[in-house]
């Protein structure tokens, strides 16, 4: 179920593309001609055009949807119940056993998926742990990385942050004895909603005394603005201040390398750009320079415990050496399932470089078709530069009509994209199953639905 997969239809061993090449490559727009022979001719020349068909899509009337929601919910890969099926048998026949039994033994699995998710998000396998949700394991990174003194108590996040990591950090501080006030906000500035690398650079600098903590998004969900990951983690250590990122909107979406980053700790969910079901288990990524620390303390669970010795339930708590060691519980395995059904097509893509190509190819000709055609109606709030953004579009309508209606009625038309209040359309082209054909229907129909 879980073996390595099948024949790889990208190639990971294509040469890196460096920043200054892609810069010219993706910057100058080609001359597109915007109509549906052409999309169909961008189409045919992807390599990686034969993935659309691991996934089930929403049809209506027999003719596939346009899903540009990946971001929100990933679709279903069409092996997921099959395999699902599998493990439900595996349980019905060998009960008990299965945790030592079987194609994997359930035992085997946790890192069996940690180690195959650590790819995604540039990790040792030994760095990803797989387990709960985003926002519970925001809460447990807090519990070891944050580690509030007399002078060193403040918590650097944006002031728009997703409204579960504001909340994640501020009940945090009312736990640990620190008032809300301990939070110094990143925002961007008057007129844009971009965050500027240089103001948080500029922040971290100004509050480096006091900062015990940095949590920042990889991806902003609002704007889809991808963030200097690198850059602001250096300055982070620079002063010794631990930084963790939110991937939510990031894994699965961009090229990532945190332990080159030098990261200390982040987490994202599965079910996004990953496509691991609604509400799926999330991930988490430990730098490993921390795995063997005693000094962090933690929230600690049997499941956390070496594996050598966990079954001889001692009651003294020896962490695993490694992401393993801050689970808690006996993980959920048919949770799992999915995901390993998911990361057999990333895989089979052969990973995040192919991927990354295909994705700002769509998205550009995403951008440049709606310039092209509704260039006075639509704006697009995520920044221009490739270096700075994934699949997702952020779109204001700045016709009369409310952006609210508008996506309402793309969705009438089976043109599915997502509401973010107070202002914004999310559109995200995923280059595992959109094509440049549903770029040209998604322009066609919204031009449409703003003639309405
Ligand atoms: C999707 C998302 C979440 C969701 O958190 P859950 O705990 O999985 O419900 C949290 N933060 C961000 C930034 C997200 O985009």
């Amino acid at each position: 179920m879980c073996s390595i997969n099948r024949t790889r239809i990208g190639s990971s061993q294509e040469p890196a593309i460096s920043h200054r090449q892609r810069r010219s490559i993706w910057v100058h727009m080609p001359d597109y001609q915007f109509d549906l022979e052409e999309a169909r001719r961008l189409d045919s020349a992807d390599p990686l055009g034969p993935l659309r068909s691991d996934f089930l899509l929403p049809e209506t009337s027999g003719k596939s949807d346009v899903y540009f929601v990946g971001n929100s919910l990933g679709l279903q890969p069409r092996k997921t119940s099959e395999e699902l099926q599998r493990v439900l048998d595996q349980w019905q026949h060998s009960a008990v056993h299965g945790h030592f039994e079987g194609d994997p033994a359930w035992l085997d699995l946790p890192e069996m998926v940690s180690s195959r998710m650590a790819p995604l998000v540039g990790a040792k396998p030994e760095e990803v742990v797989v387990m709960n949700t985003l926002t519970v394991n925001l809460h447990l990174m807090m519990a070891t990385f944050y580690q509030p003194t007399e002078t060193r108590f403040r918590v650097l996040m944006e002031e728009h942050a997703f409204p579960s990591d504001h909340q994640a950090v501020v009940s945090h501080l009312a736990l640990r004895g620190q008032p809300a006030e301990a939070i110094v906000s990143v925002a961007p500035e008057p007129g844009s909603s971009l965050l500027s690398t240089e103001h948080i650079l500029q922040t971290i600098e100004e509050h480096r005394e006091s900062l015990a903590l940095i949590l920042l998004p990889g991806v902003q969900y609002y704007t889809g603005q991808l963030l200097e990951v690198s850059l602001i983690t250096q300055k982070a250590q620079e002063y010794g201040i631990p930084i963790g990122f939110d991937l939510a909107h990031a894994v699965g979406n961009v090229p990532l390398q945190l332990n080159d980053w030098g990261v200390d700790f982040a987490c994202w969910c599965t079910y996004k750009y990953l496509n691991s079901g609604p509400g799926s288990l999330g991930g988490c990524f430990i730098h490993s320079r921390h795995a063997t620390r005693r000094d962090l303390p933690r929230l600690a669970g049997w499941w956390g415990h070496e594996r050598q010795t966990r079954f001889e339930m001692e009651p003294d708590f020896v962490p695993s050496a490694d992401a393993q060691g801050w689970q808690l519980s006996n993980p959920p395995i048919l949770a799992m399932v999915p995901i390993c059904t998911s990361l057999g097509i990333f895989e089979e893509a052969g990973g995040m470089q192919p991927l990354r190509a295909k994705s700002l190819r769509l998205t550009d000709y995403f951008r440049a078709s709606l310039e092209h055609k509704l260039q006075d109606r639509v704006s697009v709030l995520t920044p221009a530069d490739p270096e700075q953004y994934g699949c997702q579009l952020s779109l204001e309508i700045v016709t009369e009509q409310p952006g609210k209606t508008i996506c309402n009625r793309l969705s009438r038309s089976s043109v599915h994209t997502d509401w973010r209040e107070p202002h914004v359309i999310r559109a995200a082209p995923v280059p595992l199953y959109n094509s440049f054909q549903d770029v040209h229907r998604f322009v066609k129909t919204l031009a449409d639905c703003l003639g309405q």
